[in-house]
């Protein structure tokens, strides 16, 4: 298969640095479409990849999840793009389109192989998939999604995985007027869900452990922020919420939140601790309380959350930084301390 070299910035190893790369982009195929990334946000689950904190990283890994730029070229059978447009690419890049779950339009939960953005088996151009810390990507029509142009381009390339992870439960759960919900956490994901969940109509309860992020929660939209740390706060919230999504990134005591829920309430995880999370039972048998979970969405849902957001000029907040200080990046996400999402710009990749 013809193929073009270019530069992408990744890593061989859990503990080495992220440096500059060449790899190999297929030439497109009949249905493919090659986007020019301008803009690729910095998701937790890069930082957990790379640290192979799942088991299972392929090396090299080149992340990156959240891809934003221009259309240079589309295959010859492509009828859903042409050369110019503004296209996105989030987590799915590929699925076998034909079980249950992907007819359903939820790729995420394809029953044969779902290709993920990097990190997975690449089925047409063998070796494994490489993500939008790049200057390009080549990806099957299907999978592309449109940009709204109203939108920030950079604001808006989170949106792409935080923000279908949190859109989705907030509508399978049928979050909206008169419903009462709670964010855990307030990073990348967290803070879209505040904005999301405040534009469905819910009334917003958010939990963090950072009391500087407690005083910008009003700013987000949230109409209450607790810190977490001080029980006091915690306990009168009990039995108050309807769901709650929790997005934390560490190992946490889930307990504590299950005890906030009303009765028949749910909390859902999002949020990927790479250890075991301990649950009492008396935590969801007093109040017939849910724990489940949630991953990404479906492309079809996907483009209804770009559209929602653009509806409701939701865009992440966001600090830009160049491709080279990526490393520092990923120390301070480590610590929690961004506020709340890196965002790469791609043309650094040129410098
Ligand atoms: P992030 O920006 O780092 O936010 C995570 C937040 O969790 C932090 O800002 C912090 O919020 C809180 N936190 C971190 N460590 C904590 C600890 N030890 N105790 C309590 N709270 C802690 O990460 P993100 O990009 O939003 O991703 C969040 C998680 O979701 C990651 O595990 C990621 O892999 C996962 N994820 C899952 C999906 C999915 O489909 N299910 C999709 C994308 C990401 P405060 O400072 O406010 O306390
Ligand atoms: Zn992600």
């Amino acid at each position: 298969m013809a193929t073009t070299h270019i530069h992408a910035y990744g890593t061989e190893a859990a503990t080495a640095p992220l440096h500059q790369l060449s790899i190999e982009r297929r030439e497109p195929t009949a249905h493919d479409v090659v986007i020019e990334i301008l803009y690729c946000g910095i998701c937790h689950s890069d930082l957990h990849q790379v640290k192979n904190d799942f088991g299972g990283t392929m090396y090299p890994i080149v992340p990156g999840h959240e891809i934003v730029g221009r259309v240079t070229a589309v295959g010859d059978h492509v009828t859903k793009f042409k050369v110019g447009d503004l296209a996105g690419v989030g987590c799915i890049v590929d699925s076998c389109g034909h079980c249950a779950y992907c007819q359903e339009g939820e790729e995420q939960f394809c029953q044969n192989d779902v290709t993920f953005s990097f990190n997975s088996p690449d089925k047409v151009s063998g070796g494994h998939t490489f993500g939008g810390y790049s200057e390009s990507i080549v990806t099957n029509e299907e999978y592309v999604l449109h940009m709204p142009e109203s939108l920030d381009l950079a604001g808006a390339a989170p949106l792409l995985c935080a923000g279908i992870t949190v859109y989705s439960p907030f509508k399978h759960w049928k979050v909206g007027p008169g419903s009462k919900v709670g964010i855990v956490g307030i990073g990348g994901l967290g803070h879209v869900a505040i904005r999301i969940a405040k534009a469905l109509g819910a009334h917003v309860a958010v939990f963090t452990t950072s009391a500087s992020k407690a005083d910008d929660a009003q700013r987000l939209g949230a109409d209450e922020a607790i810190v977490s740390t001080d029980p006091a706060q915690l306990a009168a919230h009990a039995g108050s919420l309807n769901m709650i999504l929790d997005t934390v990134s560490a190992k946490h005591d889930i307990n504590a939140y299950l005890s906030l829920l009303k009765v028949d309430g749910s909390a859902v995880l999002v949020g990927l601790p790479p250890e075991p999370l301990t649950v009492g039972a008396f935590s969801v048998v007093m109040g017939r309380k849910s724990l489940s979970g949630s991953n990404i969405g479906g492309i079809r849902e996907t483009q209804e959350m770009l559209d929602f957001c653009a509806e409701h000029n939701i865009t992440a907040d966001i600090e830009l930084i160049n491709m080279q200080d990526i490393n520092e990046a990923y120390e301070r996400l480590e610590k929690g301390d961004v506020k709340y999402r890196f965002v790469i710009d791609m043309a650094s990749l040129k410098n």
